[in-house]
């Protein structure tokens, strides 16, 4: 991995027409979110599960949450261990805290983003700072290539101000999180898997294009209203997980009522996957000398 990049906060960028496509990609199949629970009892959704790992590559998982039951949420995630890849927590509504073993800490809330890369392994916990009241949010799993999979751990986090953003002509209201977006730096960019990760807010009947190069995975999730791409309608609480035609150009979409969704997309790393928990390694030798080290408290 070249070295990690957080751009500066930017001034509001003018608006854009949109990318020019000549052939928009289709949808290949639409996902439900599994509903499961984790850490010491989070409920939520797992929307890219353990089986969609190759199909998705460089993505390992999208864990999706909106609760106003503090039941489903007060738990939060203690002390758990990591290794070997990157979580991304994007928080819309609510409020949680972050401490790792490399000495991080954070507030994640309302827009705001946290990435930690757990590299050669942190331990960390996630615990909501909230008695009572809305929370709602993703956490991404980003892969690191084998060579990157023992750097050192690194975080950063991003208050919604923080973000990189920019409104389309179309009303189209767009934040950068990951990679370039209409001419518009993310806030975290990566060589390599070149992640791109933006939310959408659309207005009703208004129209987005993303140029995306036909090698890169893809796919929507859609956590409010409901979208139409290429003919497929996409209801809240749906991925859609978009074809890789050799000829494809990018993806266009359009909102069939006011909707927020999220765009993911990277180039997949095509290497082996091996998970056992919270450790994705290439083998299972490496996913052995993670729980030895964790056992053995190296990761702390
Ligand atoms: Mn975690």
């Amino acid at each position: 991995m070249t070295p990690d990049s957080a751009a500066s906060p930017k001034p509001p960028a003018p608006t854009s027409r949109g990318d020019a496509l000549t052939l928009p990609r289709r949808v290949e199949r639409l996902v439900a979110g599994q509903p499961t629970s984790d850490g010491a009892g989070v409920k939520l959704d797992r929307v890219l599960t353990q089986s969609l790992q190759r199909r998705l590559d460089p993505f390992l998982m999208l864990d999706a949450f909106h609760s106003d039951n503090p039941d489903d949420y007060l738990a939060g995630f203690p002390d758990h261990p990591h290794r070997g890849f990157e979580t991304v927590t994007f928080m819309i509504e609510g409020r949680m805290r972050h401490r790792d073993s490399a000495g991080n800490e954070g507030l994640i809330e309302n827009g705001g983003v946290q990435w930690m890369t757990a590299g050669s392994g942190v331990i960390h916990s996630e615990l909501p700072e909230q008695q009572d009241g809305l929370m709602e949010g993703f956490q991404l799993w980003l892969n690191l290539p084998s060579a990157d999979k023992m750097r050192p751990p690194w975080y950063r986090d991003f208050t919604a101000a923080d973000l990189p953003g920019f409104q389309t002509d179309a009303g189209v209201r767009v934040v950068v999180i990951a990679g370039r977006s209409h001419g518009i730096d993310g806030a975290v960019l990566r060589a390599g898997t070149e992640p791109l990760y933006l939310d959408l807010e659309m207005p009703a009947g208004s129209r987005f294009t993303q140029s995306l190069p036909a090698s890169r995975n893809a796919f929507v999730y859609v956590y409010r209203g409901s979208l139409e791409i290429e003919g497929t309608t996409i209801p809240a609480g749906r991925m859609a997980i978009l074809a890789n035609a050799a000829d494809a150009d990018g993806v266009a979409i359009r909102a069939t009522e006011d909707a927020r969704a999220l765009l993911i997309a990277g180039e997949p790393l095509r290497e082996p996957i091996v998970q056992y928990g919270p450790f994705v390694m290439n083998t299972t030798d490496q996913i052995r000398q993670a729980v030895a080290d964790f056992q053995a408290g190296r990761l702390a």
